[in-house]
């Protein structure tokens, strides 16, 4: 997959394949290309070459095949994007009324069973902003959820996240990882990628520049960029 942003060749050859109930980790310097990644398995953001395949069907470039075969991929982004004037359980049932046609009652019980699962079913007839930052994550993920995807991508989850609220999310995280969900995360979080994460894939300059397990990637990493790059996040 390439693309490029005016005279930036900002993604290079990317060529990635998840498994089924994989974890993979996305993890690189700012500017390196994560989120345009993101934003192209998606579709948010075209590609000058290259297709994307989910499940062994390619996504379309446009119209309404893409949007059916989009709600397979679940994005949870790094400012939660939640729908400021909905309540947190509308948040949840917009989509699986909207897109999957289920009766409010149905996508109800099963935004109350999701909004459970994520610890916040307490907090549905609020809206955002009264939740605390964490719990908005833990809201935007019950929402991506919703969906049935068929994998989730999660752009830097925690980044914008007081300290104390990171663990809250990344436990939601580990939990789905270990339930069987393939995942897409870029994060730098290290203890995250260790108990998750079945590879690593290190980007720089818009290429794949080192793929391997999290204890090979973090104890003993090969290239020059990788290691450089870690010990200024380490
Ligand atoms: P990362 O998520 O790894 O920090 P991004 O994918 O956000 O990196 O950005 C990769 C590069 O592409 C950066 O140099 C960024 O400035 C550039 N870029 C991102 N989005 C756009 C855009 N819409 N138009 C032009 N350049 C962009
Ligand atoms: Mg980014």
């Amino acid at each position: 997959m390439n693309k490029h942003f005016g005279e930036l060749h900002v993604l290079q050859d990317i060529n990635l394949e998840v498994a089924h109930g994989e974890v993979l980790v996305v993890i690189g310097p700012s500017g390196s290309g994560k989120s345009t990644l993101c934003r192209a398995i998606n579709r948010l953001e075209t590609v000058d070459s290259g297709t994307i395949r989910i499940d062994g069907v390619d996504l379309p470039a446009e119209g309404r095949a893409l949007a059916q075969l989009r709600s397979d991929v679940g994005m949870v982004f790094q400012s939660f994007n939640l729908f400021a004037h909905k309540t947190v359980l509308q948040n949840v049932t917009l989509g699986p009324i909207k897109v999957r046609g289920l009766k409010v009652a149905d996508a109800n019980e099963e935004a109350m069973a999701l909004l459970d699962r994520v610890g916040v079913a307490n907090q549905a007839d609020k809206l955002p902003a009264q939740l605390s930052g964490g719990q908005q994550q833990r809201v935007a993920i019950a929402r991506a959820l919703a969906m049935h995807p068929k994998v989730m991508l999660f752009d830097e989850p925690t980044s914008a996240l007081d300290p104390e609220m990171i663990t809250e999310v990344l436990d939601v995280m580990v939990q789905l990882a270990k339930e069987g969900m393939t995942m897409v995360v870029v994060t730098h979080e290290m203890g995250f990628a260790r108990k998750a994460a079945d590879r690593v894939v290190f980007m720089a300059d818009g290429q794949i520049v080192e793929e391997a397990t999290p204890e090979e990637f973090f104890t003993n990493p090969r290239s020059e960029r990788a290691q450089d790059f870690l010990s200024k996040i380490l």
